[in-house]
Order: structure tokens, then sequence, then C-alpha cells
């Protein structure tokens, strides 16, 4: 049985330089808090737990001798503040694609401009760019919102960096009938979740089965599955090894795995050797291969 692993998968490039800087705020020795979870996986999260990171839902939470961080998706200045006040350091591990964002909002804002943001105003990352221009920016989900905005002064149009292109495209076009002046569009979607859809989609055809390693509520595992099951109608998504369940993959010649963007590495090891192994057990030890 052959294990072929994805392309692209796994930690994105702004989870992975989160977690290594949680990981040297822990070499400092004082306690680590994250304002939120740090990522929305539940196996890195109990190791990190288990290194001395707790999780706090507000600033108030946090006390003098911690180090605070701020995760990837960002916070308001405001929040920002409100830790620096509060804790021994701040860490911002926010990524620096989303800091773009910020900073193209802050200054269109200080410009006199609004500022329209494709995305979900109740996600982190949304509120956290709103802070940055409280009071010249509307967050829309779709080009259908827009017709509910006011007349826009040349307007700066930006993305939530996890949307669909075609909803940015569709909200930047809707933005033109609101607008006294050409709109400013700048795609700020990052290409990591669409990296790692693109790779899966092109594995998916070529295997028997297929493993998606991720969180059941993570919402880029779970399109990741989706797919995946798009070709390879034995797609499955799992948290860990365990889940692995051997029957299915009776007969299987290829099997396929990818992970999303919150899966560590070392989650994504134990599943490929526990794929090896079965691999080994059902061919009478005639050999896999992991590439
Ligand atoms: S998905 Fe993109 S923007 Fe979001 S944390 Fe990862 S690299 Fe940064």
């Amino acid at each position: 049985m052959e294990v072929l692993l994805a392309n692209e998968y796994g930690f994105c490039f702004g989870v992975e330089r989160a977690v290594e800087m949680v990981e040297d705020a822990l070499g400092v020795g004082a306690p680590v808090r994250t304002l939120g979870p740090l990522i929305h996986n539940t196996q890195e999260m109990q190791r990190l737990e288990c290194e001395g990171v707790a999780t706090v839902q507000e600033p108030s939470q946090v006390s003098k001798d911690e180090i605070a961080v701020i995760r990837a998706h960002g916070v308001t200045p405001q929040v920002q503040a409100e830790l620096e006040k509060r804790a021994a350091q701040v860490v911002d591990a926010t990524c620096p694609f989303v800091t773009r964002v910020q900073r193209l909002a802050e200054r269109a804002a200080t410009e006199g401009r609004h500022v329209v943001v494709a995305g979900n105003p109740d996600h982190p990352e949304m509120i956290g760019v709103v802070g940055y221009a409280p009071k010249n920016t509307f967050v829309v989900r779709d080009a259908d919102e827009v017709a509910n905005l006011p007349s826009l002064h040349a307007p700066l149009v930006v993305s939530q960096t996890t949307l669909k292109l075609q909803t940015f495209l569709e909200v930047a076009e809707a933005v033109k009938a609101k607008a006294d002046a050409e709109p400013q569009v700048v795609n700020t979607i990052c290409s990591a979740t669409r990296d790692r859809q693109d790779a899966a989609r092109a594995l998916a055809g070529l295997v028997d089965v297929f493993y998606i390693i991720g969180g059941k509520h993570s919402s880029n595992s779970i399109k990741l599955l989706a797919v995946c099951q798009e070709q390879c109608a034995e797609s499955f998504l799992i948290e860990t090894p365990q889940e692995i369940n051997p029957a299915d993959l009776k007969g299987a010649g290829r099997v396929g795995v990818t992970a999303g963007a919150s899966t560590p590495n070392w989650l994504i090891e134990q599943v490929v050797k526990r794929l090896r192994d079965i691999g080994n057990q059902s061919n009478g030890n005639n050999g896999s291969r992991v590439n």
C-alpha cells in the first residue's frame, strides 16, 4: 500500500509562526496566556497546555507576571493596549497577512475614506480589522449586503484572508455602485487555504482512500474533506491515528493524506506511521512507500 501526501498540507505560515513564538515565550520562564485558543486543534492545544500554556478569554484575565500572546487572527488596538497594560510582556503573533489588512484599513481611514471588508463580521480577524478603523469600516458577507451600505467615499475594498476569491470579486464589483470614486481594490486573500485545497484535489483522483487530518469542527478541514470527496468517495476526516479503521483500507493500493492548516506535523507523522504499519500487516510485510 502506497501512502501519498498532498503537495501542500498542515500548518500554514501564520500558524507555524504563532506556535514557534509561543514556544519561544515558554523559554522565558513566565506563564504564557493566549487570548483565545492559539489554533483550532485539540491535540496541539493539549500539548501546549502540558508545556504551560493556558487560554484566557479576556485581557482582564492576564496578570502582571504572565506573558500574553496575540494569536494569528490579530486583535483590535484597544485590546492590544489593554494587554500591554496588564501583562509582563505581549507577544504579537498576528499573521503578517492579517497585519497588512489592518494597516490598509487604518491608512484609508486616516485619509477620510471608507473601507469595505468582504468577510464574516463575527470572525475575530474581522473584529480586529474593524478596530483599526471603527468609524469608516463596513464588513459585508457578500455582494447582496453591499446594497445596505450608505454612499461610500473613495472606498478601499479588502478581504478577510480566508475568503473565497469569487465572493471578494463580487463585493468589489458591487461597491462601485455605492462609491463616489473608483474603489481601490486590494486582494488580501491568503493563498494557504486554496493551495491546500488545490493539492488535495490533484491527489484525490489518484488514490483509493483519502485521510484528511484536522479538527472535526475546523472549517478549513471540513472544506478539504468536501474537496476530496468529489473525487474519492472513501475520504475520511480524522483527528488522530486511532480513528483509522483498517477495514476501510482493505484492497486499497494508494492512500492519500492531507491536513488542515491547524494540524501539527507530529500528528501527521503519527497518521502516516499508522497507515504504513497497517499496510505492512495486510501486505505480509512486503513493504510500503511513503512519499
Ligand atoms: S491562513 Fe493565511 S492569513 Fe491566516 S494565519 Fe495562515 S498564513 Fe496567515
